[in-house]
């Protein structure tokens, strides 16, 4: 049966071939039709027809700089209070030191962490500049929307203010964290105390309009309805009608080892990949949209390049946010690795900057061999 003919779906279909926008009530349908393998198939399409069997990753490196936390968000396995045993808080010089093994084989490092009570802006005008002046072809994507928060919090400023310094001290792009499900009724239970729905879509527009690009993301699989999820995916839409300013809809799910939320659903495989297709097809003017393979793994991610998503995060190196909630995902892929597991799904390995204004497809080096640290692959046009 072709799609066009689907008794539920069929309409859908062909507002999609007609490239029309997808409406709220198409958004529920999609997010709960029992015709699966159809939502996923249609996903695809709207996927393969942006970009063919591309898909795109980058050479990055993640590195929480602390899990010193004013706030104990329900769903967060990373957090610590400032006295506990297992407490950290990298200096400059630290932070740094972890970069260097790194730095000539990556082109960007992600840094999201806790709200240290201490740390103001200063700190982070001195990180990022640090990061520039010792490794100046580094992208560095920093900072949820609640960090942001704090930080003007903590600095007696505005949120312009506090973006404007961090981007002329070095910082690119924000990452997009901390969304969570954009429902202040949920994210008063998951969350309580971090940025509202309307502040987190607030930080990104004043991030757009300081040229800033961003991502965004979504946390399923917490206490949210499907019409949450929805309704999430339609507030992103609508910023991006007004700004432009996002690159990538990074969907994860909760990962529940050493949090407080025993009420949580949880989101089966089937899910995640229902939410990466509805995400593709809802989202038409969001250009890219992620499988994050810290959290889902890299066998979901590979279904998940099958279902709408068109890149995939990254080679990574290090990270600890995903892991302390329960995340297995091997820590020490470098690029031929990942475009391995690219090519395992069907796809083309092609890859990017950080703004995904270069790209390369992916040609394995003359000499492939694994590697604990990011090997520098040989990259084609
Ligand atoms: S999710 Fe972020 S803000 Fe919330 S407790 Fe964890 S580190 Fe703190």
């Amino acid at each position: 049966m072709l799609l066009r003919d689907h008794p539920r779906l069929g309409g859908i279909t062909r507002e999609l071939d007609f490239e029309r926008r997808l409406t709220r009530a198409d958004g529920l349908l999609l997010m709960q039709d029992p015709d699966l393998p159809s939502v996923l198939a249609l996903g695809e399409a709207s996927k393969r027809a942006r970009y063919g069997s591309d898909v795109f990753f980058n050479s990055n490196l993640h590195i929480n700089q602390t899990n010193v936390c004013v706030l104990a968000c329900r769903f967060c396995a990373f957090r610590r209070g400032p006295a506990a045993p297992d407490a950290y808080a990298l200096d400059i010089d630290e932070y740094l030191a972890r970069l260097a093994p790194y730095a000539e084989h990556v082109d960007e490092v992600h840094t999201v962490g806790g709200l240290h009570p201490e740390w103001t802006i200063d700190h982070y005008e001195a990180l990022f500049s640090s990061i520039k002046r010792e490794f100046p072809h580094v992208t560095v994507k920093a900072l949820t929307a609640v960090e942001i928060k704090h930080l003007a919090d903590i600095s007696h400023l505005s949120i312009a203010q506090t973006l404007s310094r961090l981007r002329d001290s070095g910082l690119d792009i924000l990452p997009g964290g901390g969304a969570e499900i954009l429902s202040d009724e949920v994210r008063d239970i998951i969350c309580r105390g971090k940025e509202s729905s309307a502040e987190y879509l607030a930080i990104h527009r004043t991030a757009h309009e300081l040229g800033i690009p961003t991502n965004c993301t979504m946390l399923f699989g917490t206490i949210e309805t499907a019409s949450a999820r929805v309704d999430h995916l339609l507030s992103l839409r609508g910023l991006q009608d007004e700004t432009g300013g996002f690159q990538c809809f990074v969907p994860y799910p909760f990962l529940p080892d050493h949090t407080r939320l025993p009420q949580a659903q949880l989101a089966s495989a089937n899910e995640v990949l229902r939410v990466i297709a509805v995400s593709r097809l809802l989202l038409d003017n969001i250009p890219h949209i992620k499988a994050y393979r810290m959290n889902i793994g890299d066998r979901l991610a590979q279904l998940a390049l099958n279902c709408g998503a068109d890149d995939i995060d990254g080679t990574v190196g290090h990270e600890e946010i995903m892991h302390s909630a329960g995340s297995t995902t091997s820590l020490d892929d470098g690029r031929p690795e990942l475009a391995r597991l690219v090519r395992d799904a069907g796809c083309t390995p092609v890859q990017r900057d950080s703004l995904y204004t270069h790209f390369r497809r992916y040609q394995d080096p003359p000499a492939p061999g694994r590697a604990h640290l990011p090997v520098a692959g040989q990259v084609v046009s």
